[in-house]
Protein backbone atom coordinates (compact mmCIF):
# COMPACT_ATOMS: atom_id res chain seq x y z
CA UNK A 1 0.00 0.00 0.00
CA UNK A 2 2.79 2.52 0.73
CA UNK A 3 3.68 3.51 -2.84
CA UNK A 4 0.68 4.77 -4.10
CA UNK A 5 0.26 8.07 -4.24
CA UNK A 6 -3.42 8.22 -4.80
CA UNK A 7 -6.16 7.41 -2.22
CA UNK A 8 -5.01 4.67 -0.50
CA UNK A 9 -7.97 3.05 1.09
CA UNK A 10 -10.86 1.43 -0.36
CA UNK A 11 -9.07 0.72 -4.11
CA UNK A 12 -11.50 0.62 -6.94
CA UNK A 13 -12.85 -2.98 -7.95
CA UNK A 14 -13.96 -3.67 -11.32
CA UNK A 15 -16.71 -5.22 -12.60
CA UNK A 16 -20.58 -3.99 -12.53
CA UNK A 17 -21.10 -2.96 -9.26
CA UNK A 18 -17.71 -2.12 -8.14
CA UNK A 19 -17.27 0.69 -5.96
CA UNK A 20 -14.43 2.48 -4.15
CA UNK A 21 -16.09 2.15 -0.69
CA UNK A 22 -18.58 -1.00 -1.01
CA UNK A 23 -15.73 -3.22 -0.42
CA UNK A 24 -14.09 -5.01 3.18
CA UNK A 25 -12.61 -1.93 4.46
CA UNK A 26 -11.25 -3.25 7.12
CA UNK A 27 -9.04 -5.10 4.94
CA UNK A 28 -8.32 -2.04 3.51
CA UNK A 29 -7.14 -0.67 6.66
CA UNK A 30 -4.17 -3.56 7.45
CA UNK A 31 -2.94 -2.25 4.48
CA UNK A 32 -2.16 1.09 5.40
CA UNK A 33 1.79 1.61 5.85
CA UNK A 34 4.04 3.60 7.41
CA UNK A 35 4.69 5.85 4.42
CA UNK A 36 1.56 7.03 4.00
CA UNK A 37 0.78 7.26 7.66
CA UNK A 38 4.04 9.53 7.47
CA UNK A 39 2.76 11.87 4.56
CA UNK A 40 -0.79 12.03 5.95
CA UNK A 41 0.48 13.21 9.59
CA UNK A 42 2.44 15.59 8.35
CA UNK A 43 0.57 17.62 5.77
CA UNK A 44 -2.12 17.52 8.90
CA UNK A 45 0.59 18.85 11.15
CA UNK A 46 1.90 21.76 8.72
CA UNK A 47 -1.53 22.66 7.91
CA UNK A 48 -2.20 22.70 11.66
CA UNK A 49 0.81 24.94 12.60
CA UNK A 50 -0.77 27.23 10.51
CA UNK A 51 -4.68 27.18 10.60
CA UNK A 52 -6.02 25.36 14.52
CA UNK A 53 -8.44 27.04 16.21
CA UNK A 54 -7.96 29.07 19.18
CA UNK A 55 -10.25 27.35 22.03
CA UNK A 56 -10.46 28.82 25.78
CA UNK A 57 -9.45 24.90 26.50
CA UNK A 58 -7.02 24.49 23.90
CA UNK A 59 -3.31 23.63 24.72
CA UNK A 60 -4.59 22.70 28.15
CA UNK A 61 -3.40 19.78 30.00
CA UNK A 62 -5.19 20.04 32.64
CA UNK A 63 -7.43 16.69 32.60
CA UNK A 64 -9.82 17.85 34.55
CA UNK A 65 -10.61 21.15 32.02
CA UNK A 66 -10.46 18.83 29.39
CA UNK A 67 -13.16 16.40 30.91
CA UNK A 68 -15.67 19.71 31.59
CA UNK A 69 -14.86 21.29 28.05
CA UNK A 70 -15.26 17.84 26.04
CA UNK A 71 -18.70 16.87 27.42
CA UNK A 72 -20.59 20.41 27.39
CA UNK A 73 -19.33 20.41 23.39
CA UNK A 74 -21.19 17.14 23.05
CA UNK A 75 -24.46 17.87 21.52
CA UNK A 76 -23.13 21.44 21.26
CA UNK A 77 -21.65 24.35 19.34
CA UNK A 78 -18.27 26.10 20.65
CA UNK A 79 -19.67 29.48 20.60
CA UNK A 80 -22.39 28.13 23.08
CA UNK A 81 -20.07 26.39 24.96
CA UNK A 82 -17.35 29.05 25.71
CA UNK A 83 -19.75 31.45 28.24
CA UNK A 84 -20.61 27.93 30.41
CA UNK A 85 -16.75 26.95 30.31
CA UNK A 86 -15.82 30.00 32.34
CA UNK A 87 -18.80 30.18 34.66
CA UNK A 88 -18.74 26.80 35.41
CA UNK A 89 -14.35 26.67 35.94
CA UNK A 90 -15.18 29.71 37.73
CA UNK A 91 -17.46 28.17 40.06
CA UNK A 92 -15.92 24.66 40.60
CA UNK A 93 -12.26 25.27 39.34
CA UNK A 94 -11.20 21.56 40.06
CA UNK A 95 -12.70 17.82 40.88
CA UNK A 96 -12.45 18.51 44.70
CA UNK A 97 -15.05 21.39 44.22
CA UNK A 98 -17.37 19.97 41.99
CA UNK A 99 -17.40 16.62 43.90
CA UNK A 100 -18.57 18.97 47.26
CA UNK A 101 -21.06 21.01 45.15
CA UNK A 102 -24.61 20.37 45.34
CA UNK A 103 -26.48 18.95 42.17
CA UNK A 104 -29.12 22.14 42.30
CA UNK A 105 -26.09 24.26 41.51
CA UNK A 106 -24.38 22.35 39.09
CA UNK A 107 -27.53 22.17 37.08
CA UNK A 108 -28.46 25.83 37.71
CA UNK A 109 -24.90 26.54 36.14
CA UNK A 110 -25.50 24.07 33.27
CA UNK A 111 -29.27 25.39 32.62
CA UNK A 112 -29.89 26.12 29.10
CA UNK A 113 -27.33 23.69 27.76
CA UNK A 114 -29.27 20.46 27.52
CA UNK A 115 -29.01 17.08 28.21
CA UNK A 116 -28.73 17.41 32.22
CA UNK A 117 -27.80 14.10 32.78
CA UNK A 118 -24.35 14.93 31.39
CA UNK A 119 -23.93 17.59 34.29
CA UNK A 120 -25.15 15.08 36.92
CA UNK A 121 -22.81 12.69 35.87
CA UNK A 122 -20.21 14.80 36.23
CA UNK A 123 -20.47 15.52 39.27
CA UNK A 124 -21.12 12.36 40.18
CA UNK A 125 -17.84 10.87 38.50
CA UNK A 126 -15.91 13.89 40.58
CA UNK A 127 -17.39 12.06 44.07
CA UNK A 128 -15.89 8.77 42.84
CA UNK A 129 -12.68 9.79 41.71
CA UNK A 130 -12.07 12.02 44.80
CA UNK A 131 -13.14 8.70 46.61
CA UNK A 132 -10.60 7.01 45.02
CA UNK A 133 -7.54 9.28 46.74
CA UNK A 134 -8.90 12.32 44.04
CA UNK A 135 -6.24 11.72 41.33
CA UNK A 136 -7.54 11.51 37.57
CA UNK A 137 -7.37 8.32 35.90
CA UNK A 138 -4.57 7.76 33.47
CA UNK A 139 -6.18 4.11 31.71
CA UNK A 140 -9.09 3.73 29.37
CA UNK A 141 -10.46 1.04 31.12
CA UNK A 142 -10.80 3.30 34.59
CA UNK A 143 -12.08 6.34 32.88
CA UNK A 144 -14.68 3.98 31.04
CA UNK A 145 -15.87 3.24 34.61
CA UNK A 146 -16.65 7.04 35.40
CA UNK A 147 -20.25 7.84 34.84
CA UNK A 148 -21.21 9.59 31.68
CA UNK A 149 -17.52 9.14 30.05
CA UNK A 150 -17.65 7.03 27.11
CA UNK A 151 -14.73 5.87 24.46
CA UNK A 152 -14.72 9.41 22.52
CA UNK A 153 -14.29 11.56 26.07
CA UNK A 154 -12.11 9.22 27.62
CA UNK A 155 -9.86 9.27 24.18
CA UNK A 156 -9.81 13.10 24.39
CA UNK A 157 -8.72 12.90 28.33
CA UNK A 158 -5.96 10.32 27.41
CA UNK A 159 -4.45 12.00 24.55
CA UNK A 160 -5.29 16.03 25.29
CA UNK A 161 -3.83 15.86 29.25
CA UNK A 162 -1.60 13.08 29.00
CA UNK A 163 -0.64 12.74 25.86
CA UNK A 164 -1.18 9.07 25.17
CA UNK A 165 -1.82 7.66 21.68
CA UNK A 166 -5.50 7.60 22.11
CA UNK A 167 -7.82 7.30 19.43
CA UNK A 168 -11.21 10.13 18.87
CA UNK A 169 -14.48 9.90 16.73
CA UNK A 170 -16.48 12.75 17.10
CA UNK A 171 -18.56 14.36 14.80
CA UNK A 172 -16.26 16.40 13.32
CA UNK A 173 -13.94 13.35 12.69
CA UNK A 174 -16.57 10.82 11.90
CA UNK A 175 -17.31 13.03 8.76
CA UNK A 176 -13.67 13.48 7.77
CA UNK A 177 -13.10 10.17 8.41
CA UNK A 178 -15.76 8.94 6.69
CA UNK A 179 -14.69 11.12 3.50
CA UNK A 180 -11.13 9.66 3.58
CA UNK A 181 -12.16 6.51 3.60
CA UNK A 182 -15.15 6.94 1.28
CA UNK A 183 -17.26 5.28 3.27
CA UNK A 184 -21.08 5.28 2.31
CA UNK A 185 -22.51 3.32 4.72
CA UNK A 186 -24.43 3.98 7.89
CA UNK A 187 -21.23 5.81 10.35
CA UNK A 188 -23.50 4.93 13.28
CA UNK A 189 -23.94 1.39 12.74
CA UNK A 190 -21.72 -1.26 14.56
CA UNK A 191 -19.85 -2.21 11.25
CA UNK A 192 -19.48 2.11 10.60
CA UNK A 193 -18.17 2.19 14.54
CA UNK A 194 -15.62 -0.31 14.35
CA UNK A 195 -14.57 0.30 11.27
CA UNK A 196 -13.97 5.12 12.49
CA UNK A 197 -12.40 3.88 15.38
CA UNK A 198 -9.90 1.03 13.50
CA UNK A 199 -8.79 4.07 11.26
CA UNK A 200 -9.03 6.29 13.98
CA UNK A 201 -6.20 4.07 15.72
CA UNK A 202 -4.31 3.68 12.97
CA UNK A 203 -4.04 7.52 12.51
CA UNK A 204 -2.99 8.38 15.79
CA UNK A 205 0.52 9.00 16.71
CA UNK A 206 2.94 7.90 19.48
CA UNK A 207 4.20 11.35 19.42
CA UNK A 208 1.97 14.29 20.44
CA UNK A 209 -0.95 11.98 19.66
CA UNK A 210 -3.45 15.13 21.41
CA UNK A 211 -2.07 17.52 19.03
CA UNK A 212 -2.68 15.37 16.13
CA UNK A 213 -5.99 14.68 17.47
CA UNK A 214 -7.02 17.96 17.93
CA UNK A 215 -5.89 19.14 14.09
CA UNK A 216 -8.18 16.26 12.92
CA UNK A 217 -11.10 17.70 15.08
CA UNK A 218 -10.12 21.46 13.65
CA UNK A 219 -9.98 20.38 10.26
CA UNK A 220 -13.06 18.91 10.68
CA UNK A 221 -14.59 21.65 12.10
CA UNK A 222 -13.25 24.13 9.72
CA UNK A 223 -12.46 22.39 6.17
CA UNK A 224 -14.55 19.22 5.99
CA UNK A 225 -17.42 21.41 6.96
CA UNK A 226 -20.93 19.49 6.59
CA UNK A 227 -21.80 20.73 3.53
CA UNK A 228 -19.97 22.13 0.76
CA UNK A 229 -16.22 21.33 2.72
CA UNK A 230 -13.48 23.36 1.39
CA UNK A 231 -11.29 20.98 -0.45
CA UNK A 232 -9.24 23.48 -2.42
CA UNK A 233 -8.25 24.53 0.77
CA UNK A 234 -8.01 20.92 2.60
CA UNK A 235 -4.36 19.22 3.23
CA UNK A 236 -5.16 15.74 3.12
CA UNK A 237 -6.92 16.12 0.24
CA UNK A 238 -5.15 13.66 -1.98
CA UNK A 239 -5.80 11.19 0.23
CA UNK A 240 -9.60 11.24 0.21
CA UNK A 241 -12.00 9.20 -1.16
CA UNK A 242 -14.85 10.78 -1.11
CA UNK A 243 -12.69 13.61 -3.09
CA UNK A 244 -11.81 11.12 -6.05
CA UNK A 245 -14.79 10.30 -6.37
CA UNK A 246 -16.22 13.85 -6.00
CA UNK A 247 -19.17 12.19 -3.65
CA UNK A 248 -18.61 14.92 -0.94
CA UNK A 249 -22.35 15.69 -0.85
CA UNK A 250 -23.31 12.28 -0.32
CA UNK A 251 -20.55 11.25 2.34
CA UNK A 252 -21.01 10.36 5.19
CA UNK A 253 -25.11 8.99 4.79
CA UNK A 254 -27.33 11.12 6.32
CA UNK A 255 -29.18 10.23 9.88
CA UNK A 256 -32.54 9.11 9.40
CA UNK A 257 -34.56 11.99 9.87
CA UNK A 258 -37.42 10.48 13.26
CA UNK A 259 -40.88 10.86 12.21
CA UNK A 260 -42.50 14.12 13.77
CA UNK A 261 -44.99 13.81 16.41
CA UNK A 262 -47.20 16.75 17.37
CA UNK A 263 -48.20 16.68 21.11
CA UNK A 264 -50.25 19.27 23.35
CA UNK A 265 -48.88 20.20 26.77
CA UNK A 266 -49.58 22.73 29.19
CA UNK A 267 -47.81 24.42 32.52
CA UNK A 268 -49.57 25.95 35.21
CA UNK A 269 -48.27 28.90 37.86
CA UNK A 270 -50.21 28.28 41.09
CA UNK A 271 -50.47 30.88 42.94
CA UNK A 272 -50.94 31.00 46.64
CA UNK A 273 -50.08 34.32 48.78
CA UNK A 274 -47.72 35.35 46.31
CA UNK A 275 -45.83 31.91 46.56
CA UNK A 276 -45.77 29.99 43.24
CA UNK A 277 -45.70 26.07 43.15
CA UNK A 278 -42.27 24.18 41.89
CA UNK A 279 -40.84 20.91 42.09
CA UNK A 280 -38.12 18.78 41.19
CA UNK A 281 -38.30 16.86 38.19
CA UNK A 282 -37.75 12.96 39.28
CA UNK A 283 -35.48 10.12 38.13
CA UNK A 284 -36.81 8.86 34.82
CA UNK A 285 -38.62 11.91 33.41
CA UNK A 286 -36.96 14.42 31.15
CA UNK A 287 -34.98 16.99 32.78
CA UNK A 288 -34.80 14.58 35.53
CA UNK A 289 -33.09 17.07 38.15
CA UNK A 290 -34.31 20.45 36.97
CA UNK A 291 -36.66 22.25 38.58
CA UNK A 292 -40.16 23.22 36.93
CA UNK A 293 -43.85 24.01 37.36
CA UNK A 294 -46.54 21.51 37.61
CA UNK A 295 -46.52 20.31 33.28
CA UNK A 296 -49.05 18.31 31.91
CA UNK A 297 -49.72 16.63 28.36
CA UNK A 298 -52.98 17.72 27.58
CA UNK A 299 -56.44 15.98 26.86
CA UNK A 300 -57.49 16.83 23.58
CA UNK A 301 -60.73 18.79 25.46
CA UNK A 302 -61.56 20.56 28.33
CA UNK A 303 -58.15 21.88 29.40
CA UNK A 304 -58.66 23.93 32.05
CA UNK A 305 -60.82 21.45 34.14
CA UNK A 306 -58.55 18.65 33.18
CA UNK A 307 -55.36 20.74 34.67
CA UNK A 308 -57.34 21.37 37.82
CA UNK A 309 -57.90 17.77 38.48
CA UNK A 310 -54.32 16.96 37.64
CA UNK A 311 -53.09 19.91 39.69
CA UNK A 312 -55.28 18.23 42.43
CA UNK A 313 -54.42 14.55 42.09
CA UNK A 314 -50.51 14.88 41.98
CA UNK A 315 -49.71 17.85 44.06
CA UNK A 316 -52.49 18.48 46.58
CA UNK A 317 -54.00 22.11 46.52
CA UNK A 318 -57.48 22.39 45.19
CA UNK A 319 -57.28 25.13 42.57
CA UNK A 320 -59.10 27.45 39.81
CA UNK A 321 -57.28 27.84 36.13
CA UNK A 322 -58.28 31.36 35.91
CA UNK A 323 -56.32 32.43 32.35
CA UNK A 324 -53.51 31.46 30.02
CA UNK A 325 -50.85 33.89 30.16
CA UNK A 326 -48.71 32.45 27.18
CA UNK A 327 -47.95 29.88 24.62
CA UNK A 328 -44.25 28.29 23.85
CA UNK A 329 -43.74 25.92 21.18
CA UNK A 330 -40.26 23.84 21.61
CA UNK A 331 -38.90 20.27 20.28
CA UNK A 332 -37.71 17.23 22.36
CA UNK A 333 -36.39 14.47 20.18
CA UNK A 334 -39.20 13.80 17.78
CA UNK A 335 -41.59 15.68 19.57
CA UNK A 336 -43.02 19.17 18.63
CA UNK A 337 -44.74 20.64 21.73
CA UNK A 338 -46.97 23.51 21.58
CA UNK A 339 -47.28 24.33 25.34
CA UNK A 340 -49.91 26.33 26.78
CA UNK A 341 -49.26 28.52 30.03
CA UNK A 342 -51.54 29.05 32.50
CA UNK A 343 -52.34 30.91 35.51
CA UNK A 344 -54.17 29.72 38.30
CA UNK A 345 -55.07 30.39 42.31
CA UNK A 346 -55.40 28.19 45.18
CA UNK A 347 -58.69 27.92 46.62
CA UNK A 348 -57.33 27.57 50.03
CA UNK A 349 -55.61 24.05 50.81
CA UNK A 350 -52.40 24.19 49.91
CA UNK A 351 -51.38 20.85 51.52
CA UNK A 352 -48.93 19.11 48.69
CA UNK A 353 -49.25 15.57 48.70
CA UNK A 354 -46.77 14.87 45.94
CA UNK A 355 -43.75 12.55 46.42
CA UNK A 356 -41.51 14.67 44.63
CA UNK A 357 -39.50 17.50 46.78
CA UNK A 358 -41.70 20.48 46.63
CA UNK A 359 -41.63 24.20 46.91
CA UNK A 360 -43.99 27.46 46.94
CA UNK A 361 -42.13 30.27 46.21
CA UNK A 362 -41.58 33.74 45.41
CA UNK A 363 -40.91 34.84 42.40
CA UNK A 364 -37.86 36.84 43.49
CA UNK A 365 -36.27 32.82 44.29
CA UNK A 366 -36.99 31.83 40.63
CA UNK A 367 -33.40 32.65 39.76
CA UNK A 368 -31.69 30.17 42.81
CA UNK A 369 -33.51 27.14 41.19
CA UNK A 370 -32.27 24.77 37.81
CA UNK A 371 -35.09 25.32 34.96
CA UNK A 372 -35.65 23.44 32.24
CA UNK A 373 -35.18 25.97 28.95
CA UNK A 374 -39.07 26.01 28.64
CA UNK A 375 -39.51 26.36 32.77
CA UNK A 376 -37.03 29.21 32.81
CA UNK A 377 -38.97 30.93 29.85
CA UNK A 378 -42.07 30.14 31.76
CA UNK A 379 -40.76 31.75 34.82
CA UNK A 380 -39.42 34.72 33.40
CA UNK A 381 -42.72 35.58 31.42
CA UNK A 382 -44.39 35.37 34.69
CA UNK A 383 -41.60 38.30 36.25
CA UNK A 384 -42.30 40.22 33.50
CA UNK A 385 -46.06 39.70 33.80
CA UNK A 386 -45.92 40.71 37.36
CA UNK A 387 -44.20 44.16 36.97
CA UNK A 388 -46.32 44.75 34.08
CA UNK A 389 -49.86 43.25 34.08
CA UNK A 390 -51.59 42.83 30.94
CA UNK A 391 -48.27 43.35 28.86
CA UNK A 392 -48.36 39.16 28.43
CA UNK A 393 -51.94 38.25 28.85
CA UNK A 394 -52.63 39.84 26.07
CA UNK A 395 -50.05 37.98 23.92
CA UNK A 396 -51.21 34.84 25.84
CA UNK A 397 -54.84 35.11 24.91
CA UNK A 398 -54.49 35.53 21.35
CA UNK A 399 -52.16 32.61 20.40
S1 LIG B 1 -10.78 16.67 0.41
FE1 LIG B 1 -12.70 17.62 0.96
S2 LIG B 1 -14.05 15.95 1.58
FE2 LIG B 1 -11.95 15.16 1.56
S3 LIG B 1 -11.24 15.39 3.67
FE3 LIG B 1 -10.61 17.22 2.56
S4 LIG B 1 -12.28 18.72 2.87
FE4 LIG B 1 -13.06 16.68 3.43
Amino acid sequence: MGTHSRPLIGRKKTGKNAHPTRHCMTDELSQIDVKWLRRFRAALRRWHARGGRDLPWRNCRDPYMVWISEVMLQQTTVAAVKPYFERFLNRFPNVAALSAADEADVLRLWEGLGYYSRARNLRKAAQVIVANGGEFPQSIESLLQLPGIGRYTAGAILSFAFDRPAPIVEANTLRLYCRLLGFRDDPRSTAGQRLLWSFAEKLVPAKSPGEFNQAMMDLGATICTPTEPHCDECPVVSSCLAFAAQAQAEIPAPKPRPEITETREAYVAVESSGRYLIYRRPEGQRWAGMWDFPRFELPLASEQQFLERRIAADFGPRVTITERLTQLKHSVTRFRITLDCWLAESNGDDGLTTPHPTAWVVPSEFARYPFSTTGRQFAETLLRELREPNLFRAVGQNT
